[in-house]
């Protein structure tokens, strides 16, 4: 039996031997999401992308031509990938064969329809590591955020297993606004300061609806009081990634409650969450929890992953933050920043939280989970 230490030391020996950059390929590359992998990866030590594929609609042009009218990003359209002819993410038989496994954020029009071509990747050989709710709670794949549940992916053998993979995977991030949340709650469990129920309310930003999303008549000087999904979706993702892996797939956790309210504001980027929570029994101090928020640490940072925020949980005392604006690119963008932390009267305390929803809530959390992926040896 490997303990902690000797599996730190074993996957540390195993970062220092990644010499040889992996083939990758982006599944709706032409997207919010997508776009946000072109730019994050350029120079990425690791990963070099050398296959993007979209709708039909896009297949057969250049990248150039089917992104460009649509880029959105504060950096030009890499010239590396600008020629680079965009395939059908359905025609499998063009897959380049060197491709070593695939980041997907594509949007179809059914969730079966999205769960049915992940799964051909996964067949073909080609783990996938996606974005997409489709997956979410097929019980075999995990949903994986760096700093909470890395161990999850010991549910990968099982479902290679259960399906008949030899080496392909699909593996999944949650919602993107939980990413400006969870991390904080799971540190005062792991602190052993055991949350009981939660109250949240997500402010969420334009971008998180994709290209070109919402019109802009609906959202200048509004709010949305409801995002289709995404109150079930805090709701229940939690108690998976909480969860643990059993003999044949993830078993829920159902410790904590939570009840939520999604909104959409009209923000860029940046999911910011108010966030009300009732300890079961003991109470930390307010200085207790910060100090646990700003020490807290997890496995991504211990290996040095190029993707890992240094410090994840950031905490501020000034009164009026976090900001959108002033506060959501925090460590690359990969950072939760969390301030406003009170009492409550009805529960315990109250905090606000935010986190940069394409990068840490999309494509930088799934980077940092193809790294720790790379480390253990689950990509090739
Ligand atoms: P988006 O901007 O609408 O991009 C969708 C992508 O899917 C495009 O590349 C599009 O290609 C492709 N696509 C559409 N129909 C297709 C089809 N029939 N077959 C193959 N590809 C198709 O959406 P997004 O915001 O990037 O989101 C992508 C996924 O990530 C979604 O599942 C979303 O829920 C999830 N997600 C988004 C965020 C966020 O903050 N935006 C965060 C977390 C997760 P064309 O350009 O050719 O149409």
């Amino acid at each position: 039996m490997v303990n902690y230490f000797q599996l730190i030391f074993q996957l540390k020996i195993g970062v220092k031997n990644h010499m040889e950059k992996l083939k990758i390929g982006v599944l709706g590359a032409t997207g919010i999401v997508g776009q946000n992998y072109l730019q994050l990866l350029q120079g990425h030590p690791w990963f070099d992308i050398i296959d993007v594929a979209a709708s039909p609609r896009s297949a057969g042009k250049t990248y150039e031509k089917a992104a460009g009218p649509k880029w959105q990003m504060p950096i030009p359209i890499p010239e590396s990938l600008k020629d680079l002819k965009v395939r059908d993410v359905q025609d499998y038989d063009a897959i380049p064969e060197d491709v070593s496994f695939v980041f997907s954020a594509i949007n179809m029009p059914t969730k079966d329809m999205i769960k049915e071509v992940e799964f051909e990747y996964a067949r073909k050989g080609i783990p996938v590591i996606s974005n997409n709710s489709a997956h979410r709670w097929t019980s075999d794949v995990p949903m994986i955020i760096g700093e909470i549940n890395s161990h999850h992916s010991d549910v990968i053998p099982i479902q290679q297993k259960n399906r008949g993979f030899l080496k392909g995977f699909v593996a999944v991030k949650p919602n993107c606004s939980l990413q400006s949340y969870l991390t904080a709650i799971y540190a005062l469990e792991k602190a052993n300061y055991k949350v009981d129920k939660l109250i949240i309310t997500t402010l969420q930003a334009v971008s998180g609806a994709g290209y070109p999303g919402v019109a802009s008549l609906d959202m200048v000087d509004n709010i949305i009081p409801y995002v289709g999904g995404e109150e079930e979706k805090t709701e229940k993702e939690p108690l998976k990634i909480f969860g643990k892996v059993g003999e044949k797939g993830i078993i829920n956790d159902d410790s904590i409650q939570i009840s939520s309210t999604c909104t959409r504001v009209a923000v860029r980027d940046g999911h910011t969450a108010s966030v009300n929570m009732k300890f079961k029994d003991r109470i930390p101090n307010r200085e207790e929890i910060i100090n646990i928020w700003k020490t807290f640490k997890a496995l991504p940072q211990e290996l040095g992953l190029p993707f890992a925020p240094k410090q994840p949980i950031i905490y501020l005392e000034d009164e009026d933050r976090p900001q959108p604006i002033k506060d959501r690119n925090n460590d690359k963008g990969m950072a939760l920043t969390v301030g406003r932390l009170r009492e409550d009267n009805v529960f315990d305390y109250k905090f606000v939280s935010l986190s940069h929803n394409t990068i840490r809530g999309a494509a930088g959390g799934a980077i940092l989970m193809a790294e720790m992926l790379k480390t253990k040896g689950y990509l090739k």
